[in-house]
């Protein structure tokens, strides 16, 4: 069973078809998304659309919940209120009753998914070894899958000692050794220096995860932002990938 796991699309069009055509590429039996499909980005309605019709697993969270208006924004930062609104009032009727429907959290062979941790699948942020290790002690499947921080993450509990970290594009991470936390990165909004978009590939049958970056036309998203009116650091960010 190969499954690609991808999370934090924002509306980023652009980076969500290329990381769709580097699946492709790769040739996987499922798709698993992590959740905030929407949000930050440009393109709400035309995310929703694809996810909907790729993914076999799909979360929520805390950016769709917000443009659903299910979720308090007063906790956003300034530019991510923003946004929330810009996307509310864009929505279509369609792609609001598909989010609607969606949980936060999943169980599917052998792992537990999560848009932000165990803890907390909406809100919590696994960026410290504390929060990674409780988030692993939470759970029992031997794969804790989570998005959120737009950091891609790997790391391993073998019950005694907690060993991984940042995840940079090609780490691999053994999957018999241990149970492991994995955060795939952000696909349309990656925080972790390296701006192209992110996913994880879960290979079972060769024992390993890989996780891949793919570059995407960044100058076009980023035209988009400024045309649609948000704020315009959320276009400056995509260069730098923080
Ligand atoms: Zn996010």
């Amino acid at each position: 069973m190969r499954i690609a796991v991808f999370s934090d699309i924002h509306a980023n069009l652009h980076a969500l078809e290329a990381v769709l055509a580097s699946i492709d590429a790769a040739g996987v039996d499922e798709l698993w998304c992590l959740g905030d499909t929407v949000g930050y980005g440009p393109r709400p309605n035309e995310c929703v659309d694809v996810v909907r019709g790729r993914a076999d697993i799909a979360l929520c969270g805390n950016h769709d919940l917000a443009a659903l208006g299910t979720l308090d924004t007063t906790d956003f930062a300034g530019d991510a209120r923003a946004a929330a609104r810009w996307t509310q009032e864009r929505l279509g009727p369609e792609q609001r009753d598909w989010l609607a429907s969606l949980s936060p959290l999943a169980t599917r062979d052998g792992a537990e998914l999560f848009h932000a941790s165990p803890r907390d699948p909406v809100w919590d942020y696994v960026l410290s070894e504390e929060v990674a290790l409780a988030s692993l002690l939470a759970t029992t499947a031997p794969l804790v899958l989570v998005g959120h921080s737009h950091v891609a993450l790997g790391l391993a509990w073998d019950g005694e000692s907690l060993t991984g970290g940042l995840a940079p594009a090609d780490t691999e991470a053994a999957l018999d050794e241990g149970r492991w936390l994995l955060n795939p990165g952000s696909v349309g909004q990656p925080r972790d220096g390296d701006p192209r978009a992110a996913w994880l590939l879960i290979d079972h049958e060769a024992g390993r995860a890989t996780f891949v970056r793919v570059p995407y036309p960044v100058a076009q998203t980023q035209t988009e932002i400024r045309e649609a009116g948000l704020p315009a650091a959320l276009a400056a960010r995509l260069t730098h990938g923080i």
